[in-house]
């Protein structure tokens, strides 16, 4: 890490993140998770970021230096009560958590769950030192996985799955 360290805080989590690494790392990204899949649940997921992530989100990305259109993963577990769809994804950032309950919470031995706080009912985020899928660029940096989930419409013309 630089010594470029900023203090980050969101909902209880305290954060130090070293956005210019962070900026470095996505710029060696050529696209995000669902451009890279390419099927109609990530299609649809990459037609509304805008959308998707909050005003705030948005702020928070800038601050930490992530690129919002550079999802590490993205994926759909169907869809709920209001007829939109459950998604939950990651990005990762050059840091780490100063304090605050990491957002993967061991229920037993081998197994964790989301723990995020919502934003609005439709998004929530947190923040996980458990890493998955991590990109090339990040590799060999202290790394945080900010971990999201939404409720998004369908807005393709494709036959939208259950
Ligand atoms: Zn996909």
């Amino acid at each position: 890490m630089s010594d470029a360290l900023k203090s980050v805080e969101y909902g209880r989590w305290k954060l130090r993140s070293d956005a210019t690494a962070t900026r470095t790392a996505y710029a060696k990204l050529a696209a995000g998770s669902p451009q890279e899949c390419g099927c109609e649940p990530c299609r649809n997921f990459a037609a509304q970021r805008n959308t998707i992530y909050s005003r705030a989100a948005g702020a928070l990305f800038e601050a930490l230096g992530i690129r919002s259109d550079r999802e590490a993963e993205i994926y759909r577990m169907g869809r709920v009560e209001s007829g939109r769809h459950l998604y939950g994804g990651w990005f990762h950032f050059v840091g780490f958590i100063v304090s605050g309950a990491d957002a993967a919470k061991q229920v037993s031995e081998n197994v964790w769950r989301p723990d995020l706080e919502s934003e609005s009912e439709n998004f929530g985020l947190g923040f996980t030192s458990r890493v998955h899928l991590v990109r090339e660029p990040f590799k060999g940096s202290p790394l945080v996985q900010l971990e999201f989930k939404a409720h998004v419409p369908w807005i393709l013309e494709a036959k939208e799955p259950q």
